[in-house]
């Protein structure tokens, strides 16, 4: 069975941005990529206080319907996410698991207070993606500026990492992808 990637749009998300990302993922991927149904954010996950949502609880969710033949399964929110101990994420996911979630928000320059910029933010979506993705694949944080799966706290470090893995992350991917989820 040939397995794919899936993404999972939660809440009321552009579905431009998750056509964008479905094509960009299949072809760096060399994958499958296929879409599922929206599903609505969970009422649990946001937090009043800080008017954020706790990116460990949509994960949650999103592992409770995941397609047989899914690899890894990734939601996408526009909301903006948040962790306890952080003041927001970017994105979250299991290390060596199968889920992971990635936040529009702050890839957005609107929420920077600076006009909107769709080149910018595809580029952002795609990096975010794939370092979500990479520690699904088993990756840890990488000391190459350039690479993708170097930890990015602020928007000014995504844009000023790469937009591939490194070699050795790269490799140790590919190595992953066969040996199932
Ligand atoms: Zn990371
Ligand atoms: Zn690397």
């Amino acid at each position: 069975m040939k397995r794919a990637i899936y993404i999972r749009p939660v809440g009321d998300i552009a579905p431009k941005a998750i056509h964008w990302l479905q094509h960009d993922l299949r072809s760096y991927l060399n994958m499958p990529v296929e879409v599922m149904e929206n599903m609505e954010i969970p009422g649990e996950s946001f937090d009043p206080a800080r008017g954020q949502f706790h990116s460990t609880r949509i994960l949650k969710e999103i592992l409770l319907e995941v397609p047989g033949d899914a690899l890894k399964i990734q939601g996408i929110i526009a909301e903006d996410l948040h962790i306890p101990i952080l003041t927001y994420v970017f994105g979250e996911a299991q290390l060596g698991g199968t889920a992971s979630i990635v936040s529009l928000a702050r890839l957005e320059q609107t929420f920077h207070g600076l006009p909107h910029d769709e080149r910018l933010f595809f580029g952002r979506l795609h990096k975010e993606s794939l370092h979500e993705l990479g520690h699904n694949f088993g990756l840890v944080h990488c000391h190459d500026r350039r690479c993708l799966m170097y930890l990015s706290n602020t928007i000014m470090d995504v844009d000023l990492k790469g937009s591939g893995y490194c070699r050795q992350c790269f490799e140790t991917i590919l190595a992953t992808m066969n040996g199932g989820r």
